[in-house]
């Protein structure tokens, strides 16, 4: 069934450009004049999607936002707005305050590629009610957890493999269970995935990840890190900007932190993430393409992209103990990275045996269960200084 879409601006105009770009089998395109006729409207009749100028005389961003939130059946939402990061930024922490799932803030004039990259989700969604009922309650506890206390970040040191120094950590989601528990990141993301909240959630762990980093380094203990992300996030038009707000709110250099994606987040055709990861990179942030040899794509990827650093597959690595052909892959990816000039990093090294495998191959870094399990932050630090001071020594590392 179409998705219903209510345009608010002033001039019509907002409606027939999107009219015009969105296929109308896809989407129905309604429009309101203003602030007043769109409340009422909405009180009245469904939409999937509210578009919307953000500075309206009768309600700003903000006040949609909050009135959307007073629905039985919420709406997502675009703004349009000419505003700088740091706006979108608030408008952004509004709409997550409030429950609201706001699918993207862009710039004007509406660009209609970009329109379609924020509505991919929306229409990739199934809608029916009865389905939508069921799951509701899982769905308010989730999001209520998201904004809360339900995630919380975990960090697995990553090590210099010449010179034994710890040289940053990866960032990986956790959930608090109610009998005390954690849950893992497969958990997690999978029920993420299923209602949709991909976005939310990886915007969420940015968010806690950038704001344990500014702790830390206020402490005195600089720390980069890596941040898995997404292609739900990568396809946002605003991604680039949401990341830059939170790294400036939090006190973060940008060169601190790396940006991980997995060949699967994106085609090497499509604009937006490419723009983004292009954007990011050029303000300073790391790029990293993990998971790399897991599957066909990459090589194209790192033609297209200004990665930094390849993290080759665990699974090439446990292989290339016994298996001739995965250990000349895992050679030619590191290979390949040190010709590219990128660095590289070997994940999953869970025995003394891996490490050196790894070292002798000539990767940059090393993570795994051999070096450090994934840690809570306090955990974190004291492994830390354990490693420093030599009280904690892995074998195999100067
Ligand atoms: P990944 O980024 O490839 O992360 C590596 C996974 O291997 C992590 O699992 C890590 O805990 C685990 N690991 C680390 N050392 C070892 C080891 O020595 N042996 C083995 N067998 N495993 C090891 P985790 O935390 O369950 O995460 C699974 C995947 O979920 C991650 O794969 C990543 O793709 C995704 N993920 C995790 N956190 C986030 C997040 O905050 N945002 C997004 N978008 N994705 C995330
Ligand atoms: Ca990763
Ligand atoms: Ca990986």
């Amino acid at each position: 069934m179409a998705k219903r879409i209510l345009a608010i601006d002033t001039t019509a105009s907002l409606q027939d450009t999107l009219a015009g770009y969105l296929s109308s089998s896809e989407f129905l395109v309604a429009g309101a004049a203003g602030g007043d006729q769109a409340r009422d409207i909405l009180k009245t009749e469904h939409f999937d999607v509210v578009v919307a100028a953000h500075q309206l005389a009768d309600m700003d961003g903000f006040a949609l936002i909050e009135f959307i939130a007073t629905q039985e059946r919420r709406p997502s939402i675009i703004l349009i707005s000419d505003d700088d990061p740091m706006v979108r930024h608030k408008i952004r922490d509004h709409a997550m305050a409030y429950s609201v799932n706001l699918l993207a803030t862009l710039s004007a004039p509406v660009d209609g590629e970009l329109v379609k990259a924020a509505l991919r989700d929306v229409a990739s969604l199934g809608g029916g009610d009865a389905e939508g009922a069921q799951t509701s309650l899982a769905e308010t506890e989730f999001m209520r957890g998201l904004m809360t206390d339900g995630l919380s970040p975990v960090f697995q040191p990553k090590i210099n493999l010449r010179n034994g120094k710890v040289v940053g950590a990866e960032a990986f989601a956790r959930w608090n269970a109610p009998g005390g528990g954690l849950l893992g990141a497969g958990a997690v993301i999978k029920v993420a995935r299923e209602k949709g909240y991909m976005d939310v959630l990886t915007y969420r762990m940015l968010e806690l990840a950038l704001q344990q980093q500014g702790k830390w380094r206020r402490e005195g203990k600089d720390v980069p890190l890596s941040i898995n992300t997404s292609s739900e996030n990568l396809r946002k038009a605003d991604f680039a900007d949401v990341v830059s707000g939170l790294a400036e709110q939090f006190g973060v250099d940008p060169s601190m932190v790396r940006l991980e994606v997995t060949e699967a987040d994106f085609q090497v055709d499509e604009r937006v993430p490419l723009e983004n990861l292009a954007l990011l990179h050029a303000r300073g942030f790391g790029l990293s393409l993990d998971d790399f040899a897991a599957g066909f794509a990459p090589l194209m990827q790192l033609k297209v992209i200004p990665f930094d650093e390849i993290v080759v597959d665990r699974t090439f690595l446990v292989r290339a103990g016994e298996d001739g052909v995965a250990k000349i892959i895992f050679e030619a990816a590191i290979d390949l990275a040190r010709k590219l000039k990128l660095s590289c990093t070997v994940e999953g090294v869970e025995t003394e045996t891996q490490l050196k495998m790894a070292k002798d191959m000539g990767a940059d870094y090393a993570q795994g269960y051999f070096i450090g399990k994934p840690m809570s932050a306090s955990e974190f630090l004291i492994w830390i200084e354990d490693y420093e001071d030599g009280v904690l020594v892995i074998p195999g590392l100067p």
